[in-house]
């Protein structure tokens, strides 16, 4: 019987399980280090689609959508990824475009003049080839964060921040002040992940990823991805986020001080020039680590004794929160684990690559 249940992270994974867990009548205290959101989850880009070439991803993330306009937090905009003339990416694109398709979500796949009629804002005559997905949209990460605060505090989740804690060998949580023994725990502790659970294995890397905003852009753009080059945007408030510049990162999680590089900054408002024919003026830029696994798929499950983990995330755990934060409380109520997330699929020594590309 699970009637007490510690959960160490307060990002949008664990106050997603917090909230799944309170409304099960479960006793739930979470313990978070800084601010709820204030990591990952509150830095996210916000981007949301269903468009992943593996049928349980792709259900993970429509179900998530649903959530998402549920409770009027989706702005719905079409995503397209692409690639340009004379890269192998293009191949790819079309092949996952097709398998997409093929198990019934709403992507249609285009060559470069369809991405000029259909997106004229766009500069699209480098474009071979690209695929859109129409079950998308973004959400603003803060106003997700804000809505998950309220509804955790509504449930009567003992809610500590500035609490930072570990989980000892024997699965008891040691912070705020003292060390508790709970029925179960979850450590979905994002980047803190390995340091929160200092006596076990875990295959997660860490990269550290790039956005800053900038503007002005009239008129309509989707979100996009340029395959060719790993880049993406989305349209916010007359302007545009746009990132990336991923790396991975070897450095202490807890004291990352989320800046951007000048070199990032350059060639990315150049790329948006480019690709908007337009000058634009930076307004602010951050940065932030996520985590990744061997096979770019979450470590989500049962570890051991009685503690679970929720992470590697691989750059898509907002997007996917709402079910995956279920999941895992589900699980730790008896619920069957989410096929292929078993955390204890790998021993700890695998290598960690930066998990870009289009054939995540
Ligand atoms: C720039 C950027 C853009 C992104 N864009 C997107 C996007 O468009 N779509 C998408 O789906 N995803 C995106 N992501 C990824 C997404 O943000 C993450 O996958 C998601 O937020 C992970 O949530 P989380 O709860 O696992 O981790 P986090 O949000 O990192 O939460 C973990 C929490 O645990 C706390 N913590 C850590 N250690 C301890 C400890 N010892 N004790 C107590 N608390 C601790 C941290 O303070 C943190 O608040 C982006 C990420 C970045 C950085």
């Amino acid at each position: 019987m699970v009637d007490r249940v510690g959960i160490v992270g307060g990002g949008v994974i664990g106050l997603q399980a917090a909230r799944t867990l309170a409304k099960k009548e479960v006793s739930v205290t979470l313990f978070e280090a800084g601010d709820l959101g204030g990591r990952a989850s509150g830095r996210a880009a916000g981007l949301c689609y269903d468009a992943y070439a593996d049928p349980r991803d792709a259900s993970i993330a429509a179900d998530s959508l649903s959530y998402f306009r549920d409770h009027d937090l989706l702005t719905d905009c079409p995503y397209l990824w692409f690639a340009r003339e004379d890269d192998e990416t293009a191949d790819a694109i079309d092949a996952q475009a097709a398998r997409i398709a093929d198990h019934g979500r709403d992507v249609e796949h285009l060559d470069g003049p369809a991405v000029a009629k259909r997106f004229p804002r766009l500069v699209a005559e480098d474009i071979e080839t690209a695929a859109v997905a129409h079950n998308a949209g973004y959400i603003d990460p803060e106003a997700y964060v804000d809505h998950l605060t309220d509804r955790v505090r509504t449930a009567g989740v003992d809610v500590r921040t500035d609490a930072e804690a570990t989980v000892t060998e024997d699965g008891d949580v040691r912070g705020d002040g003292s060390v508790r023994e709970f029925d179960a725990v979850l450590v979905a502790a994002g980047a803190g992940t390995a340091a929160t659970l200092p006596t076990r294995d875990l295959a997660l890397g860490l990269y550290r990823t790039q956005a800053l905003v900038a503007g002005p852009v009239d008129g309509d753009i989707p979100m996009y991805y340029d395959a060719s080059t790993e880049r993406y945007a989305r349209p916010l408030e007359g302007g545009v986020l746009a990132g990336d510049g991923s790396e991975m990162y070897d450095g202490d999680a807890s004291t990352y001080d989320g800046t951007t590089d000048e070199q990032f900054l350059t060639t990315r408002l150049a790329g948006l020039a480019e690709r908007l024919q337009t000058d634009v003026e930076l307004d602010r830029s951050w940065s932030g680590l996520c985590t990744a696994t061997p096979d770019r798929d979450p470590l989500l499950g049962h570890l051991d004794s009685e503690v679970y983990v929720a992470t590697g995330m691989c750059g898509h755990g907002l997007m996917r929160s709402p079910v995956l934060g279920q999941a895992i409380a589900e699980q730790i109520l008896g619920g069957d684990p989410v096929d292929g997330f078993d955390p204890n699929r790998f021993d700890g020594t695998e290598s960690v690559a930066l998990p870009v590309g289009v054939t995540e």
